[in-house]
């Protein structure tokens, strides 16, 4: 069955055209989704009843179930949602100062096959659309019973490899009609698909792009993210500058220090080399290690000393904050999961 939050409002127009009905009702489920986001159609009660039954008999609402949550120490939470095919996704809900942030999944599994990640190394099952993207969002508000005011496209999957179905979430989302979440408090990471990114910087969205770049030369960068072969550093920085003419937004760089890897103060020279000048921000995560992963965390001291040479060099650097490592939930701990084995 078709699913009601796969459409933006002007297909939903022709949804409820084709189903013999004014658009106007297309306005009005749109707000009983997006602003009073009820559960079932019975609850849009300025619908008739014969409307109500119609679309129950041609859509479906795709509330996910939550088969698992857990909560860190720190207050972050992890969801594992049934998407009603057999698969499950994990959502992360973190809390900061400022608000609630979710990292939304796109993919139930990834194709890119970054080393040190979790989600890489499982089969790779498919793209979500974009109402499955929309439902870990709305599934975890009705969860908390709170508003969320930032999202990140940081959880399993590639977002510039399910292009189509991330943009049209990120309009619904951003939409006051819809989420009415501002498009700058949307983050996209990518670990650099650079025909997508000259499609992205085109969108006129407003959202903060990531780049997760990891290393500053190709041969240190394609050992740990196979797509530098596909794509190296010279596009993919050719790709940024020309993303940052086009759209005037800042380009937050991740940049995931390993143990004497990708650490030490040559890097940081390096980064700051191929950094300069550019409108950016390089965002530094203490590497998390993986199952059976031959890449473990660099030392406090070795993080501060990096990101202080970043600083003292033009580059305005931070640390990210470490949120729900102690339940798999930080920075490449996600995984696409079965339920069977869950
Ligand atoms: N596919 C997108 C989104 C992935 S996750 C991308 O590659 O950007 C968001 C960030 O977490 C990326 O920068 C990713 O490289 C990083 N990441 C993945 N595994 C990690 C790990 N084990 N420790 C720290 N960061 C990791």
């Amino acid at each position: 069955m078709k699913n009601i939050k796969d459409y933006n409002l002007e297909e939903l127009k022709e949804e409820l055209k084709a189903l013999g009905e004014k658009p106007f009702r297309a306005e009005q489920i749109f707000k009983w989704l997006y602003i009073d986001k009820v559960k079932e159609f019975d609850e849009m009660t300025n619908l008739s009843l014969e409307l109500r039954e119609k679309l129950k008999q041609n859509y479906t609402m795709c509330n996910y179930n939550i088969i698992k949550k857990q909560e860190s120490s720190d207050g972050t939470k992890k969801y594992l949602f049934d998407v009603l095919d057999g698969n499950a996704i994990e959502t992360v809900l973190m809390q900061y100062h400022h608000g609630k942030t979710i990292c939304v999944s796109c993919q139930i599994g990834c194709k890119m096959g970054c080393k040190f990640c979790a989600s890489t190394g499982i089969k790779f099952v498919r793209s979500l659309t974009s109402g499955e993207i929309v439902e870990q969002i709305l599934a975890v508000e009705q969860d908390i019973g709170d508003k969320i005011s930032n999202i990140v496209f940081m959880g399993i999957g590639e977002p510039l490899d399910n292009y189509d179905n991330v943009i049209k979430a990120i309009r619904i989302i951003n939409n006051p009609k819809g989420l009415n979440i501002g498009a700058r408090h949307i983050s996209v990471s990518t670990s650099g698909l650079v025909p997508r990114i000259y499609d992205l910087a085109k969108e006129n969205i407003q959202c903060t792009l990531s780049i997760s770049l990891h290393a500053t030369n190709n041969e240190k960068r394609s050992s740990m993210m196979p797509v530098n072969n596909r794509y190296n550093i010279e596009e993919l920085i050719k790709a940024c500058k020309d993303y940052i003419k086009i759209t005037n937004r800042r380009i937050s760089f991740e940049y995931a220090l390993a143990k004497d890897n990708n650490d030490n103060l040559e890097d940081a020279k390096e980064l700051v080399k191929l950094l300069k000048g550019m409108l950016c921000h390089v965002n530094l995560i203490p590497i998390n290690k993986i199952e059976n992963g031959k890449f473990s965390k660099s030392s406090n001291e070795n993080i501060m000393k990096f990101r202080d040479y970043l600083n003292d060099h033009g580059i305005v650097a931070t640390i990210r904050r470490e949120l729900g490592s102690d339940i798999d939930a930080a920075c490449g701990q996600l995984r696409r999961k079965n339920l069977e084995n869950e």
